[in-house]
C-alpha cells in the first residue's frame, strides 16, 4: 500500500512538473509572436475598447405541425336514413368509424360540410335543396375534426334560418367555422387555430349559390369567389398568420382534372400568400400539385378532395380522401421561414351502407386504389400514400 502511495505521488508530481514547464514554454513564444508580429488591436488598445462585442448567432427554432383536411360531406336522403335512429334523431358516428383514426392524427383537421346543418326541427331535406342533421356536425367532432369550411353552393339552400341553426350549433359544440358567417363582424373576425407555434389561418369561398341570391345587405351569409377579394383578404391574413389555408369550392362537376379558371385562381391566390389550397365540388378527386413562387417557396393546392360523404354512387364519386400536410416553422432572430412540405394522401370510399373506409384496406378494390394513388400521384410523384393510421 506504501509502495503505491509513493509511486501515485510521484506520478503527480511529474505531471504537475509537466504542465509547468508547458505553461513556461507557451508564454514566453506567446509573448515572443505579440512582440515581433504585432496585430494591428495589440497596437492600438483605445479601438479594442471601444470595439462592440462579438454578434451572437441567433438560436435557431424549429416547430413542426400537421393539417388534414377532407372534401365534400352532402348528406343526401339516402345518407341521413341510413344514420336515423328515432324520431328525428341520427347518429353518422359509425359512418366515419373507419376513418376516425386516420383523422385524429393530424394537428388541425378540417372538412368542407357542404350541406347546412340546420337541424331536423326545421325538417331535413335532400336534394337539391339540402337541409342536414345537428348530428353530422357532433359525428366531425367526435372524430377529430377541430374546423369546418361552409361556403359552399348549397350554404343557401334552405335560407338564413338554417344557417343560423347551423352556426347557433358549431358555437354549441366547440367547432370553428369559416365561409359563412352571423354579421359582418363575425365575418372580419380571422378564423386561426395555432399549433406548436405555428399560427394557421383559413378563408373559405365558394364559386355560386345555385342560383339562390345572396340577399345584398348581408354578403356575410356567404362568401363567394372574387379573385381580388380572395388576394385582399389572404395578404391580410398573410400578416396576422403564419400559414393561410384556402378553401375554394370550384371547377366543374364530374371532371377529373382541373379546368383553367381554377388554375388561375389557385395561383392569383399562392401569389398573395396562400400556403395551402383545398379544392371541392366536382365531386371526383383531382390531383395535388405544387405551385412555385419566383423566390422558391412553395403553395400545396389539392384542386379536388371529392365527396368524402355522401349518397352519390359510381364514376368516382364514392371515392374522397384525407389529405395531410406537414408545416415547418423555422425561426432564427427576426427572420421566419415556413416551408409546406410531406404531402400525404389516403384515399377512401363509401360504401352502400354509407361507412367510409380507408381504400388500402378494401380487398376487392386493390386495382381501383392502384388506379387511384397513379391518379393523385401524377403531378406530384414524391406524394406519400397513408397505409397505417
Ligand atoms: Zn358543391
Amino acid at each position: 500500500m506504501k509502495k503505491v502511495s509513493i509511486i501515485s505521488f510521484f506520478v503527480v508530481i511529474t505531471s504537475l512538473i509537466f504542465v509547468l514547464f508547458i505553461n513556461d514554454q507557451m508564454l514566453p513564444n506567446s509573448e515572443f509572436t505579440n512582440e515581433t508580429q504585432p496585430s494591428p488591436k495589440a497596437e492600438n488598445n483605445q479601438t479594442e475598447k471601444t470595439e462592440p462585442p462579438p454578434i451572437k448567432e441567433p438560436k435557431e427554432v424549429t416547430t413542426y405541425a400537421s393539417l388534414m383536411a377532407v372534401g365534400d360531406i352532402l348528406i343526401h336522403a339516402r345518407v341521413y336514413n341510413v344514420a336515423a335512429i328515432g324520431s328525428q334523431q341520427y347518429d353518422f358516428k359509425p359512418m366515419l368509424e373507419n376513418v376516425k383514426p386516420f383523422l385524429e392524427k393530424g394537428d388541425i383537421t378540417i372538412a368542407n360540410q357542404e350541406t347546412m346543418i340546420g337541424g331536423s326541427a326545421l325538417g331535413v331535406s335532400t336534394y337539391p335543396r339540402f337541409n342536414s342533421p345537428y348530428e353530422v356536425g357532433n359525428a366531425l367532432k367526435d372524430a377529430g375534426v377541430d374546423l369546418v369550411t361552409i361556403a359552399n353552393n348549397h350554404t343557401l339552400d334552405r335560407g338564413e334560418k338554417a344557417i343560423m341553426n347551423a352556426l347557433d350549433h358549431w358555437d354549441s359544440i366547440g367547432m370553428a367555422y369559416t365561409g359563412s358567417y352571423r354579421s359582418e363582424e363575425d365575418r372580419s373576425d380571422l378564423r386561426l387555430l395555432e399549433k406548436n407555434g405555428i399560427e394557421f389561418s383559413f378563408l373559405s369561398y365558394t364559386y355560386g349559390t345555385n342560383g339562390i341570391p345572396v340577399p345584398e345587405s348581408k354578403p356575410y351569409l356567404v362568401n363567394l369567389i372574387d379573385a381580388d377579394q380572395i388576394k385582399t383578404e389572404v395578404e391580410k391574413a398573410k400578416k396576422l398568420s403564419d400559414v393561410v389555408v384556402l378553401s375554394l369550392h370550384f371547377g366543374n362537376e364530374y371532371e377529373r382534372l382541373p379546368n383553367e379558371q381554377q388554375k388561375f385562381l389557385a395561383n392569383e391566390a399562392a401569389s398573395a400568400g396562400a400556403d395551402i389550397i383545398i379544392g371541392h365540388h366536382p365531386h371526383v378527386l383531382q390531383p395535388p400539385e405544387w405551385i412555385t413562387w419566383p423566390d422558391g417557396k412553395k403553395t400545396f393546392v389539392i384542386y379536388s378532395l371529392g365527396n368524402f360523404l355522401s349518397g352519390q354512387r359510381g364514376n368516382y364519386k364514392d371515392i374522397g380522401g384525407i389529405v395531410k400536410i406537414g408545416v415547418q416553422k423555422v425561426v432564427k432572430g427576426e427572420q421566419e421561414t415556413i416551408t409546406v412540405q410531406d404531402p400525404a394522401f389516403l384515399p377512401t370510399w363509401v360504401d352502400r351502407s354509407y361507412l367510409i373506409h380507408p381504400m388500402y384496406q378494401l380487398k376487392d378494390k386493390q386495382n381501383h386504389y392502384n388506379e387511384i394513388k397513379q391518379h393523385m400521384s401524377q403531378w406530384m410523384p414524391e406524394i406519400e400514400f397513408i397505409e397505417s393510421p
